[in-house]
């Protein structure tokens, strides 16, 4: 028996991930190693669990690397397909957080564009997990025919440079050229016996143990942003609604299944069921695809329901399963890349039998096709007062001890964001705001600008102070107008992210009147000057134009201003910068302080404990809302402004079905009318 393993290489794309695990097996760190599928990967036909591919690739592991610490997860379940899975990763899958993934669905998956669609959409959900996984895929065929997705998945393979093998190039020729006998590797044409497993194992290992040795030539493409989607990528963002986090319009004469569920191939759990005619049950979701799983029996007779989309019939779910092999968990699509927004999905039973024997299973609706987010790389700010935290707090990649500021959502020239990911992955935001005014809600009717601004509004940074930063003062918009070349002003305001014990900020002075306040500054008289107002984590300070601000060493906040980048230094602890004092700007911050100050009281708020799942405005402006979110569990909310800045500040979760950690900015355009958070953590969000 002769294999051809090296044609079973359709693709070896860019390895940095799986070298990086390899390195890290080599010196005997913990990894876990998960197996995405179908029945296949299940262990479907092996006669113990121990013989199916996904256990045989898993001991691989364990004997190369002898070191290191493994885990297994097998979240195989049969007769699904990539479409379920896109919409099952995150919590199959990635709630593991496996440093490699193999994703197979090309037995379970039609060759044909939709498919195609969703398996990019579980490829792209995979590959941006937070923890970077590996990912490589491979491809089962049908042993009678050769029939697989092979084609159209390998196209996704190819497009996201992950590896790739091929069951049809591979062992499928031994039984054309008559070198093994059907019935030696697959008793029903699809599933291997175990026999069949360990020869797609070896195919697997084959290719995994090519890229350990490199012994191979890899794709070099350190890029950070993701690519374009190839598809339409209606799918990525599935969020799959059961008995534990629907919205529900109305429930009538169906029961919420609360039996635990004791594995993820035991998947009639968490769903509802109904057994009489005329039970109703009524989702409401967001997205332009939706589909609905149920089950269909082989006890028969079984109810049938009817599926409505905003009141229209779209879909007969019959439960009557014509079939010996089990009991099928169905997926059927209801609304195919519809209009996108919100839908009401309702369910009916239209036929019920005294003589059923199950009820009617309802598992779950899954809607997806929501616009994208717009997830921005940040840019960052050197400076002599900044420190590491932004680097270690809060996961950024920037090398050097003196970062002062990540510039998260911002498309001003001195530090621009750009798109990381989406058709717009790679774009400028400053380009997005003159090319896609649609997604800032700035396309009137007539084709032209509705919002009174002629760039991109708002900036949001995270500054960490190691040391203190200059006394300074911003113009407003009218001074900067006049004397900076047509810049807006600078109103911004912050939240306190952390603060040391008996921490304070610079807020104000205490100058009584203009001539107090130039002979005080002229004079250098800043013990007098300066009014320095204690601060702790959560409270939130606005500095309108004219107020003399510095934040104080130690001190790590978000900031949320117009953006501007207009600074007038009045005093730098005669600090020197590549031993020169900085630039002071005494004659304009003479011009613009306003004297007297705000009383100090006035200043600060705390909003460290807001009620949990609510949104709590911090303030208010004509050049900005701030509020505060602190999630847990679910929580939904309507989005009317034009686009909404989103911060995540602690913790981790997912909004509206895209994963979201610490540190990350991002922007809800226009098109986004709900925003559905899950998880466990804190965001600032902002709005004109
Ligand atoms: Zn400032």
């Amino acid at each position: 028996m002769n294999i051809d393993y090296e044609s079973g290489i359709k693709n070896i794309g860019n390895t940095d991930r799986l070298k990086k695990v390899f390195e890290r097996a080599e010196k005997g760190d913990n990894l876990t190693i998960a197996f995405l599928g179908g029945s296949i990967t299940q262990g479907s036909l092996a006669s113990k669990p121990e013989l199916c591919y996904a256990a045989r690739v898993f001991a691989w592991w364990e004997k190369t690397f002898p070191k290191a610490k493994f885990t297994f997860i097998n979240a195989g379940i049969g007769a699904t397909d990539s479409q379920f899975g896109c919409a099952r990763a995150a919590e199959d899958v990635l709630s593991f957080k496996p440093d490699v993934i193999s994703i197979e669905y090309a037995v379970n998956d039609d060759n044909n564009e939709h498919f195609k669609e969703t398996y990019e959409g579980a490829v792209r959900k995979l590959l941006s997990a937070k923890n970077k996984p590996a990912v490589y895929t491979f491809f089962n065929v049908c042993y009678d025919t050769g029939a697989s997705a092979e084609e159209k998945h390998l196209e996704i393979a190819k497009y996201y440079d992950i590896p790739a093998f091929s069951i049809k190039s591979t062992i499928y020729p031994l039984l054309t050229k008559g070198e093994l006998a059907h019935g030696d590797i697959t008793p029903d044409e699809l599933h291997p016996n175990d026999k069949g497993h360990e020869l797609v194992a070896s195919v697997i290992t084959y290719g995994l143990e090519k890229i350990r040795k490199g012994d191979c030539e890899t794709v070099n493409n350190n890029n950070e942003t993701f690519p374009t989607p190839v598809t339409t990528n209606g799918y990525e963002d599935s969020v799959r609604y059961r008995n534990n986090n629907a919205d529900l319009a109305f429930c009538t004469g169906w029961t919420a299944d609360k039996e635990p569920q004791d594995h993820i191939t035991d998947i009639f759990k968490n769903g509802w069921t109904a057994t009489e005619k005329g039970a109703k049950i009524a989702f409401k979701v967001s997205g332009s695809c939706i589909g609905v799983q149920y089950r269909k029996t082989m006890q028969l007779p079984a109810p049938v329901a009817v599926a409505k989309v905003d009141g229209k019939v779209v879909a007969t779910l019959d439960a009557n399963f014509d079939e010996t092999w089990g009991d099928k968990l169905v997926l059927d699509t209801l609304l195919d890349h519809g209009e996108a927004g919100e839908h009401v999905v309702e369910i009916e039973i239209t036929e019920a039998h005294k003589e059923d024997k199950l009820p009617f299973y309802l598992v779950s609706v899954i809607a997806s096709g929501n616009p994208e987010p717009l997830f921005l790389k940040p840019a960052f700010a050197h400076t002599i007062w900044g420190g590491t935290r932004l680097r270690e707090d809060y996961g950024y990649e920037e090398p050097g001890d003196d970062i002062g500021e990540c510039w998260g959502i911002s498309a001003h020239p001195n530090g621009e964001g750009i798109v990381k990911n989406g058709k717009y992955a790679g774009e400028k935001l400053s380009t997005l705001w003159n090319e896609h005014p649609e997604l800032f809600g700035n396309k009137g009717e007539d084709g032209k600008a509705k919002l009174p601004y002629d760039r991109f509004p708002l900036l949001t940074k995270i500054i960490d102070a190691k040391a203190d930063l200059s006394i300074q003062v911003h113009p407003d918009d009218e001074y900067a107008k006049v004397h900076e070349n047509g810049s807006f002003g600078k109103t911004e305001c912050w939240y306190v992210l952390d603060c040391p014990e008996n921490g304070t900020l610079v807020i104000g002075h205490n100058a009584k009147d203009k001539a107090e306040l130039e002979s005080m500054i002229r004079e250098g008289r800043w013990n007098e000057f300066i009014r320095e107002v204690p601060v702790k984590k959560g409270d939130f300070i606005q500095i309108n134009p004219g107020t003399v601000h510095a934040i104080k060493g130690g001190i790590l906040l978000l900031e949320t201003q117009q953006n501007s980048d207009i600074t007038y230094r009045v005093y730098d602890y005669d600090r020197l910068q590549n031993g020169k004092p900085r630039q002071l700007h005494v004659d304009q911050s003479i011009d613009v302080i306003t004297v007297p100050a705000l009383p100090a009281k006035d200043s600060v708020k705390n909003f460290a404990d807001t009620p949990v799942n609510t949104l709590a405005e911090m303030y208010s402006c004509k050049y900005y809302t701030v509020l505060k979110a602190n999630v847990e569990g679910k929580m939904s909310f309507e989005n009317n402004a034009p686009f909404m800045c989103i911060s995540i500040i602690s913790g981790e979760g997912t909004l509206n079905g895209y994963e979201v950690k610490k540190g990350d900015h991002l922007i809800m355009p226009e098109a986004v009318k709900k925003i559905n958070a899950n998880g466990t953590m804190n965001m600032i969000l902002s709005y004109i």
